[in-house]
């Protein structure tokens, strides 16, 4: 048995976020994932500059080995309907690729890891959390996604309805196909379903594309996608034959996931908490301020990791997020089915300064006090 101050399982933004910053606290972490890094993620890849900053990332120096795209203007509207475009002077966003980016989180995190390995038993012995008769720990922190493992121990259910559903496909153009595509790469492309219960996505990152579609529910997503990705090829933004066919995923958005986030020496961040942005679907950002907020929670708690001395991590995430008593179940488009709907998506004003400015670019975001 090999033992540690605190065990992380999940090796996401998340996990290698909240990971590395307990190392800082000289915290002796181990973190788990069951897949072996590089590894790819459904995800279409746009980060916030708050995520920047909230990482402390060197944009430059990421970017001389990584896929790194400045995002200065947005095309949007209705699938099949009229486009409009917004520019900002600078860039506001950026495109990473979730291979590269997680990998490189993880590395910079500097911890022991145990990559390709699932966890498939939690016991309790005594004051320690056991992870398949191997690895043990006062201390758990469940960073393993939608479907991870501690945060059904912790909300005592056995898989809870996904809310957002997703496919998506990323992949490097040909040199023809880069050149075909009309998808310009400082300008990712956000087209809404006619009945405003999800939107499409097509981004450019230099040679990458991405496109993906998100609904409510998995109802009619296949259809819809189809129909998506038929309207892109009839304007030449993607290529008529795709590489291979599209991934998806499922997640909670905040409002929707577990109501218990903390436990008697456990903790849930990111996806786990279901912690993405009901406006637009971001959990990148949510994961990496859960992610370090739980380590400076954790290190407060100085060994007695019992719920009480965790309370300030809810109470931070509620105070950020809003009270999450009733499920919000969709991305983007609830203020928008709750206002004028489809007419909105055609107002300059609307799409740049809700849609854009505070609901994709700017979205609450958990400021710790100290
Ligand atoms: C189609 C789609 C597009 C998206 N686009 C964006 C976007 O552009 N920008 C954005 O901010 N957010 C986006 N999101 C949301 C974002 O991808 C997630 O919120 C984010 O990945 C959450 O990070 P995490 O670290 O909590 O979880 P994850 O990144 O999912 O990491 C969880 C890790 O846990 C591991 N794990 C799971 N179970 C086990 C187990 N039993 N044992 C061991 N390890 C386990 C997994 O292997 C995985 O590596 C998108 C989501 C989808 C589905």
């Amino acid at each position: 048995m090999q033992t540690f101050d605190v065990l992380v399982v999940g090796g996401g933004p998340a996990g290698a976020s909240c990971a590395g910053a307990l190392r800082q606290h000289g915290l002796n972490v181990l973190l788990i994932d069951r897949a072996v890094f590089p590894r790819d993620k459904v995800c279409a890849g746009w980060i916030t500059p708050a995520v920047v900053e909230a990482l402390g990332l060197d944009l430059a120096a990421y970017g001389r080995t990584h896929v790194l795209q400045p995002f200065q203007g947005f095309r949007t509207g209705l699938i099949g309907g009229a486009q409009l475009e917004n520019r900002y002077p600078s860039p506001v966003s950026y495109g990473i690729r979730r291979v590269e980016f997680d990998h490189h989180l993880l590395l910079r995190a500097g911890v022991k890891m145990q990559l390709g390995v699932t966890v498939r038993t939690v016991e309790q012995r005594q004051q320690q959390w056991v992870i398949n008769n191997a690895y043990s720990a006062p201390m758990l922190v469940g960073a393993g996604g939608n479907f991870c493992p501690i945060a059904r121990l912790l909300d005592g259910r056995t898989g809870v309805a996904p809310v957002v559903a997703a496919q998506e496909i990323e992949f490097l153009m040909s040199p023809q196909q880069a050149r075909d595509c009309a998808v310009r790469a400082d300008t990712p492309e956000l087209f809404f379903c006619h009945d405003l219960k999800g939107y499409g996505w097509c981004l450019r990152k230099g040679e990458h594309l991405n496109i993906g579609l998100g609904r409510e529910s998995c109802s009619q997503l296949p259809s819809r996608l189809n129909d998506f990705c038929t309207w892109l090829q009839a304007q030449g933004s993607i290529p008529e034959r795709l590489p291979r066919g599209f991934h998806g995923h499922a997640y909670r958005l905040w409002g929707s996931g577990p109501q218990n986030r903390t436990g008697d020496g456990m903790l849930l961040i990111g996806d786990a908490a279901g912690l993405a942005r009901p406006q637009s679907g971001e959990g990148i950002l949510p994961a990496v301020q859960s992610g370090l907020l739980a380590a400076r929670v954790i290190a407060q708690a100085a060994g007695d990791y019992r719920q009480q001395n965790l309370a300030d991590y809810p109470r931070q995430l509620q105070s950020a997020y809003g009270k999450a008593a009733e499920p919000r179940p969709l991305p983007g488009v609830q203020g928008l089915r709750a206002g004028l709907g489809r007419a909105l998506l055609g107002s300059r004003w609307f799409s740049r300064h809700v849609l854009l400015d505070r609901w994709f670019l700017h979205p609450g975001q958990i400021r710790p006090a100290g």
